[in-house]
Parts: C-alpha cells; sequence; structure tokens
C-alpha cells in the first residue's frame, strides 16, 4: 500500500476521536501546540503524506534521531509547525497524543508519552484506562497496521530505546 494513502486513512481515525471526550485543550490552554523548537517526529512513511497535503504551515525537516533498516541509516523526519494548523492535516503524533507505541520486549504496547509527562494535565493524571475507549483502541489499531511493515519495526526498536531513557528520567510505566 502506498504510504501516503496509509497515512491520510489513519489519520481519519482522529478527526472526530479525541483523548478524552471534551476539548483538553481548555485544560492546559493547548500546551503541546507550544514550543516552537520542539516538533514531532513523522513515523516512517509519513512525510509523504505531506507531499501531496502540501500545507503550508508546516516545516519538515531531517532530524538527528536515526533507526537502521535493511542496512542503510534513517533520519527520522521531524515536522514543525507556529502552533496553529488545520486538524484535519495534523501529524499522527499530534492526533495520538499523549499516547505513543512502545516496543516491550517485542510486544507492541501504547503507553502514555513519557515525554508528555511534563506538560500534559492528561499524562500527568490518567491512566490508561482513563482515556476515552474508543481513542485507545483507535491508536491500537493504528500501531498493530503499521508494525505488519519491517522498516517501521526497525523504527520503533530505536525509538522505543529512546522512550526509555525519558521513562528513567520520569521513573514511570
Ligand atoms: S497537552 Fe494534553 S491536555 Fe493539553 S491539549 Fe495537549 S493532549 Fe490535551
Ligand atoms: S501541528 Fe497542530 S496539533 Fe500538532 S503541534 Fe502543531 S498546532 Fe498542535
Amino acid at each position: 500500500m502506498n504510504s501516503a494513502y496509509l497515512y491520510l486513512q489513519l489519520y481519519r481515525l482522529f478527526d472526530q476521536i479525541t483523548p478524552i471526550p471534551a476539548d483538553c485543550g481548555a485544560l492546559c490552554d493547548k500546551a503541546c501546540c507550544k514550543g516552537d523548537d520542539c516538533g514531532m517526529f513523522l513515523f516512517p512513511g509519513e512525510a509523504s503524506a505531506y507531499s501531496l497535503l502540501n500545507p503550508d504551515w508546516i516545516r519538515i525537516e531531517n532530524s538527528d534521531f536515526t533507526y537502521t533498516y535493511a542496512g542503510v541509516q534513517k533520519n527520522v523526519k521531524i515536522a514543525f509547525c507556529n502552533g496553529n494548523c488545520d486538524r484535519y492535516q495534523r501529524p499522527l503524533a499530534c492526533r495520538i497524543f499523549p499516547l505513543t507505541p512502545y516496543l516491550d520486549n517485542g510486544k507492541l504496547r501504547i503507553i502514555r508519552d513519557p515525554r508528555a509527562y511534563a506538560v500534559c494535565p492528561l499524562a500527568k493524571a490518567l491512566t490508561l484506562n482513563d482515556f476515552d475507549r474508543n481513542f485507545v483502541k483507535n491508536v491500537r489499531n493504528a500501531f498493530v497496521l503499521l508494525t505488519k511493515n519491517a522498516e517501521f519495526m526497525a523504527f520503533l526498536q530505536e525509538y522505543s530505546d529512546y522512550l526509555e531513557d525519558f521513562m528513567r528520567f520520569f521513573d514511570k510505566e
């Protein structure tokens, strides 16, 4: 399947479904959309969706974070915005925040993103069971599908190691 098409389909899982059945941005004044130097990683192949969408509010660059697939080292793409976007075109990382996929001894788990503890009141206060059930289910379904791809799995192993550094710092999960 074409990566751009796949991500555009996955985006739709989160057009109407959000972490809790309320506007959580009202709790924190959209804390996760502030800090324009942070950016969000795009998942492998996701940048191709932006080649189609071509929005003017996003800037995509190579990050320093890499993974190796089929003997080739690849830079993970990172997207920057100015704190405003078309919500129907926002990246997958924004749609699933404050949850994230994580490989636990080779097994996919959906966890609270340890990078979110410092900014997101939901990540600080809720357990996974407290999030909207359909939100958690859609996050899981999206990554069950993506992890069928060998390159995505290579990425996810590196990404999980990267998350573990934050977990150690926050002593959670
Ligand atoms: S930081 Fe957390 S609570 Fe605030 S808008 Fe983002 S996801 Fe919602
Ligand atoms: S792309 Fe949209 S949802 Fe994501 S950080 Fe920027 S403003 Fe927030």
